[in-house]
């Protein structure tokens, strides 16, 4: 198959924004330090579940749905941008979200209420385990319903992450710019292996560093394994001529010091340093923990001072809202 036979539909404005961040370049002295903006992907404050759901409402389109279902944490950025996009679509929107019911509607939350998305409290299961229930109800209803996994992270979603490669590898030849390092957030593994997949397919040689953000397992398997295992099902189905491997995956899992959600030093400071340096607003739950950890490694010297390196950030700004009293 054909990632360009693939249905797709339009959601956000790509592509994104690339460009450098100059002050914080000059406050560590070096690496030079570049910036891609997933968080203006466009689509209701956006973040990098745009590029997922291009393909994953393309493909509920294609199908006939009428109704898409995922699920997450209450302050999930994946289900306030699938919110959006049904809205967009046409679609009907089912949510399971982690907690209780509740009249308090702050960040993500607020936003998924006002895209009149049906919203099923789930307890404890922030990972969309109660999907195939719904999906069993509204079928009963007479439904269709279309199934994205938790964080869009299946073979269809990751392909916004293959074409994402192509996307960069345009803008830094237009901007005569060689990137030798990618850091981003690495979760439920969708964002990853789209672009190590990618960088098989498009032929593209900078490195991509994941920064993990939740402890333990992604269900049965540690995240490497269950990372490289989703880019063999994209190189299956697509024009992709690549076994992938556990050594194709470099996730670092060191900078995890709390909780998935909770915010620690490491993620304040970064929050507080980019707002601070350069004006510019990052997450508490995914890109405060990376900046951290990518601060962590340029004071480490990880990074020579004339390399460029780029931060790529997935967005998740509405759930600061959500955190006022861990931030100041
Ligand atoms: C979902 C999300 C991620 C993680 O992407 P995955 O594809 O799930 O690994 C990173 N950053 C933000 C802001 C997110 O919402």
């Amino acid at each position: 198959m054909k990632i360009s036979d693939m249905p797709r539909k339009k959601l956000g404005f790509f592509p994104t924004p690339l460009h450098k961040l100059e002050n914080l370049t000059k406050y560590f002295g070096g690496p030079q330090i570049y910036i891609k903006r997933d968080d203006m992907t466009g689509l209701a404050f956006g973040g990098n579940k745009t590029r997922k759901l291009e393909f994953l409402i393309g493909d509920a389109l294609a199908n006939n749905c009428d109704c898409v279902i995922t699920g997450g944490a209450a302050q999930s950025n994946h289900c306030r941008q699938t919110a959006a996009a049904a809205a967009m679509s046409g679609l009907e929107c089912h949510l399971a979200l982690r907690g209780e019911e509740t009249n308090e509607y702050a960040g993500n939350l607020l936003l998924d209420k006002l895209f009149n998305a049906k919203i099923h409290w789930s307890t404890e299961f922030r990972k969309g385990e109660n999907i195939p229930l719904i999906a069993q109800q509204l079928m009963m209803e007479g439904k269709r319903p279309y199934i994205i996994p938790y964080g869009g992270s299946n073979k269809v979603g990751a392909l916004g992450y293959v074409e994402a490669v192509k996307e960069i590898q345009l803008q830094m030849k237009e901007m005569n710019l060689n990137i030798s390092s990618i850091v981003f957030a690495s979760s439920s593994g969708g964002t990853h292996a789209g672009l190590i997949a990618g960088k098989s397919l498009y032929n593209c040689e900078t490195k991509v560093i994941g920064v993990q953000i939740d402890k333990g397992e992604a269900g049965d398997k540690p995240y490497d394994l269950h990372i490289a295992d989703l880019a063999n099902e994209l190189s299956e189905e697509f024009e992709i001529e690549k076994t992938f491997t556990l050594n194709d995956v470099i996730l670092r899992d060191e900078f995890i010091e709390n909780d998935y959600g909770v915010v620690g030093e490491l993620e304040r400071r970064a929050i507080k340093l980019l707002a601070e340096k350069e004006g510019l607003l990052i997450d508490p739950v995914y890109t405060g923990r990376v900046f951290g950890g990518l601060i962590r490694m340029i004071e480490q010297k990880e990074f020579s001072n004339d390399e460029n390196i780029l931060f790529w950030h997935t967005g998740g700004t509405p759930a600061l809202f959500s955190y006022s009293s861990e931030l100041i």
